[in-house]
């Protein structure tokens, strides 16, 4: 029946990142946030003086000449001063821009000057870095040092001010502005395979929906009686939201500034009793060895969420099996914001064998509430959910992009899905199960072979740390997989041991046709393998 719509009668209160830091200083103000410092100690601070400091930041920008939509950037490990710049650009109305570190300096250079960054607010540990390009940043104002007088550097930087000289004096009850909720928050730019890096603008409202989202009990269930350490950098996606979804759920926060290895990190799980944690899988890897070589796992550690790339299953096995973890595998893109899927064990999964069961948590998992997803052939049909057809995944939702930042580049379909690039099965339960990029599916003989499923059977056996496989040209059969490996530490596993071993899982028509054994992969600034430069170093023969 057509007929005019009856306009329900509540408030109209928009959807604002201000909102989340007020409802975490006002009603968990106590709620410790932990931080390893750059300069070394441990600080402890809370949501109420995050909330305080926040808006004291606003006032002083505001102050300085800062408008709506002016873009700020920080180049910060994750602190509770960069946690205080989160909510104190965004809250102000203008858009806080994450650079990450770990990029080429002429990348840095062609992101900042694309963004157009008015401030530059930084840690000690990058000044070098932006002295080094400074000349290059005509934008830039001033350099903001995430420190205080005491520790301040001498340095070429343009009106450079210690950040606590800085908001000194600010007005601690500055009244955030009632924004519309679409307004610009933050910028995270993303390196595709080719071309410049992209810039990913998200607004107020995709930031607190994709925060609800995150604290879900079936995604990462943040609460107020949890502890939780990102490992994830602020500059990678937002932490994956958790600087939200802790605002949002009143979760006490342990940020373990510079130190991201497994001792530091280890420590700090420990000290702080630490219940959840989120990585890429590289990064657990390596947590696992040095808890193997130490005893244990720090014991309050309960809920581990993973994503980025594909974790090999013997890393699964290893949390879930050995270390009682409750292992959380997810997927998405910064073009997601990015949570797109997770995978959580439902009771029944819960009950098969430790095999089969982390065999299936390979799977990237369902999406959550909030976000779409759907599989499309190479003709641009719909696939079915059988868990067979492979097609490429498109996603729709409350937090997934429109456009890029400053781009003419239309991505959508016509009929407004984000073609991810990454392909996947989808099986009768919806969960997801990537099985490769676009890019870096090999095909031989007219088959496609999965990169991901040869990775992860390599990375099962006893002697190989890691494994990256690339499609290398045949004259016979089109493309055939290369297993490029890196051995652990005093193992010197043969080629083929290997090729033996992974006849046990693979076809014959998926076997590598060759392994080659480097020191290390090389892996981009995201925590991920660098597929391109492995082409180039070992594709042409
Ligand atoms: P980024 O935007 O840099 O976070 O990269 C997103 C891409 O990382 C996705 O398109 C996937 O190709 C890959 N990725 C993320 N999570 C996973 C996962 N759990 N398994 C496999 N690939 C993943």
């Amino acid at each position: 029946m057509a007929g005019p719509n009856m306009r329900g009668q509540m408030m109209e209160m928009p959807l604002l990142i201000s909102s989340l830091i007020e409802h975490a200083g006002r009603v968990h103000p106590n709620r410790e946030v932990v931080t390893r410092t750059v300069e070394g100690p441990i600080h402890r601070s809370n949501w109420g003086e995050v909330r305080r400091r926040s808006k004291s930041l606003a006032s002083k920008l505001e102050d300085g000449g800062i408008a709506r939509g002016d873009r700020i950037a920080t180049l910060a490990w994750n602190t509770h001063r960069h946690l205080e710049v989160y909510y104190g650009v965004a809250g102000l109305g203008a858009v806080c821009h994450t650079l990450n570190p770990r990029l080429h300096p002429s990348e840095l250079v062609y992101i900042i000057n694309h963004a157009e960054d008015r401030v530059l607010f930084l840690d000690l540990t990058f000044v070098p870095l932006a002295e080094a390009i400074a000349d290059k940043l005509p934008t830039i104002e001033r350099y903001v040092i995430l420190t205080d007088s005491d520790h301040m550097p001498e340095t070429s930087l343009r009106n450079a001010v210690a950040y606590e000289d800085f908001i000194a004096g600010g007005d601690e009850d500055f009244l955030w502005p009632q924004l519309d909720e679409t307004t610009a928050a933050s910028l995270c730019y993303t390196s595709g395979t080719t071309g410049n890096p992209k810039g990913v603008l998200y607004h107020h409202r995709s930031t607190v929906l994709h925060a609800w989202a995150i604290c879900m009990h079936d995604v990462f269930d943040l609460h107020a009686a949890a502890v939780c350490l990102p490992i994830v950098p602020m500059f990678h996606a937002c932490a994956w939201g958790i600087p939200y979804a802790a605002a949002a759920s009143g979760t006490k926060l342990v940020m373990p500034g510079p130190r991201l290895d497994p001792v530091g990190v280890t420590e700090l799980l420990e000290s702080e009793a630490a219940t959840h944690s989120a990585a890429v899988p590289s990064v657990f890897l390596g947590l696992v060895e040095h808890w193997r070589a130490h005893g244990n796992k720090p014991a309050p550690l309960g809920v581990v969420l993973m994503g980025g790339s594909a974790p090999p299953r013997s890393l699964i096995a290893a949390l879930e099996g050995e270390f009682g973890v409750d292992f959380r595998h997810a997927w998405g893109l910064t073009e997601t914001s990015p949570l797109g899927t997770v995978n959580t064990l439902s009771p029944e999964h819960r009950r098969l064998p430790v095999d089969e069961r982390t065999a299936f948590q390979t799977k990237q998992g369902q999406p959550s509430f909030g976000i779409e997803l759907r599989i499309v052939g190479e003709d641009g049909t719909v696939l079915p959910h059988d868990g067979v057809a492979i097609g490429e995944l498109q996603a729709r939702g409350a937090w997934v992009i429109d456009g890029y930042y400053r781009s003419e580049e239309r991505k959508l379909t016509a009929d407004g899905w984000f073609p991810t690039g990454d392909v996947a099965t989808i099986d009768p339960h919806f969960y997801v199960q990537i099985t490769d990029r676009t890019k870096d599916l090999i095909k031989s003989g007219g088959e496609w072979i999965s990169s991901i499923d040869v990775e992860n059977a390599a990375m099962g056996h006893a002697d190989i740390a890691m494994a990256a496989v690339i499609g290398i040209p045949d004259a016979k059969w089109g493309e055939r997989p290369l297993l490029i490996a890196v051995a652990k530490p005093d193992r010197t596993p043969s080629r083929e041991s290997i090729l033996e071993y992974l006849a046990g899982t693979l076809a014959k028509w998926q076997l590598p046709d060759d392994v080659v054994f480097v020191d290390a992969l090389p892996m981009g600034g995201t925590g991920k393998v660098q597929k391109t430069k492995l082409r180039e170093q070992h594709a042409s023969g």
